[in-house]
């Protein structure tokens, strides 16, 4: 695990939800301290306070009993960080970019739930191989401010989508020229054009640092020619998703390196009084916004930061990811961390399993609107 997989698995993890599997019980953001044996009356009125947005507790007592998710994990359990960070992936695998247990074949929130809290089973966990060791944080060559206009100067070069393979491609998933407009869609039409032109603005060295080259020296979307920049509420981007249209590529997404800062379509969560759909997603979120439904995109459920809580502030949810496996556990998780955040919460589809609109397994919301798959 690099450092920024930890930054992002990390930012993740609902503390709360941590707690409750590590058989702590939660009340209003207060739990009973770790060590009862330190407080008057063992610690009957909790002096353990829990930030669901910010992802961290302290004990008004005890110096020693505050931290994060991973923190809580280690003082709970008795165990070592890497210990700690390899229980949280077992225990929530989809949030984990690399599964690193066998066992682990689903999210076991349920299952977690019932292990008793403290200092269990300490040494029964195997030491992680090498590689899981966080490692060294890439040396900063520009300035955050530098690495955002670098990203910005990139997407001006891109060609509207207009008449171009990346177009055909959408209105087969009936997302049409409006959603383009609205959403700046942008695609790589001239990919070598692009590539010179930015080895001819900026060293090898700063394009991998900001995560548009890889590797061998080159631009990383050779197969990933439509690009969805995430547009701030000035309608900025500084950080976007770039999709392949051919459906022989895998991966069908890559994601600029580092953190996503803020959901796709955030302009969503403006703060007034209503519902927002919550999409696995920038074609998913696009098929709502094609509606006029007010809809933001996560790029899946371990990029869901808690801190991001604040901004859907007013806002009821309604959990669209898509209906297979994955889907319903990276629900199952979301739904925990907005109840925990007292934001109301739904699924799409909550109840109508044997209507005919329901939907079919396997199934995403482009699929369910009616969007073809090539
Ligand atoms: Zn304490």
């Amino acid at each position: 695990m690099t450092s920024d997989e930890l930054k992002e698995f990390k930012s993740s993890l609902s503390i709360t939800t941590v707690a409750k599997a590590l058989g702590i019980s939660v009340d209003h953001g207060r739990c009973r301290c770790l060590f009862p044996e330190r407080h008057s009356h063992g610690d009957r009125t909790p002096s353990v306070s829990i930030s669901e947005e910010r992802g961290t507790f302290r004990c008004w007592v005890c110096e020693d009993v505050r931290g994060d998710a991973i923190n809580l994990v280690q003082l709970s359990r008795g165990c070592s960080f890497l210990e700690a960070l390899e229980w949280l992936k077992e225990t929530f695998p989809f949030l984990a970019k690399f599964q690193t247990s066998a066992k682990s074949s689903g999210p076991n929130v349920g299952a977690a739930k019932k292990t008793p809290a403290i200092k269990q089973a300490q040494s029964t966990r195997i030491t992680p191989p090498a590689e899981e060791i966080p490692s060294e944080p890439l040396q900063q060559l520009v300035s955050e401010d530098e690495r955002k206009k670098i990203i910005l100067a990139f997407l001006k070069m891109l060609s509207p989508v207009e008449n171009t393979p990346a177009a055909a491609w959408l209105v087969k998933r009936r997302i049409f020229k409006p959603v383009w407009d609205k959403m700046l869609l942008r695609t790589i039409v001239d990919y070598k054009a692009i590539n010179e032109k930015l080895k001819a603005a900026y060293s090898i060295d700063v394009l991998k640092y900001v995560g548009l080259f890889n590797d061998k020296g080159n631009l990383r979307y050779y197969k990933h020619p439509l690009i969805f920049p995430y547009l701030d509420k000035a309608n900025r981007s500084f950080y976007f998703q770039a999709r392949a249209i051919d459906k022989t590529v895998v991966p069908k997404e890559l994601n600029l390196r580092g953190t996503v800062p803020y959901p796709y379509n955030m302009s969503a969560l403006d703060g007034k009084v209503g519902w927002v759909y919550l999409c696995e997603g920038a074609v998913d979120t696009l098929t709502f916004i094609g509606r006029s439904m007010n809809a933001v995109g996560i790029p899946g459920v371990r990029s869901f930061k808690t801190e991001w809580l604040t901004l859907f502030k007013n806002k009821n949810v309604v959990l669209c990811l898509d209906n297979d496996d994955a889907g319903r556990s990276g629900m199952d998780y979301l739904q925990q961390i907005f109840t925990n955040a007292g934001i109301r919460v739904i699924r799409l589809c909550e109840g109508t399993e044997n209507l005919p609109l329901a939907m079919k397994e396997g199934e995403d919301i482009n699929d369910w609107f009616g969007g073809k798959r090539t």
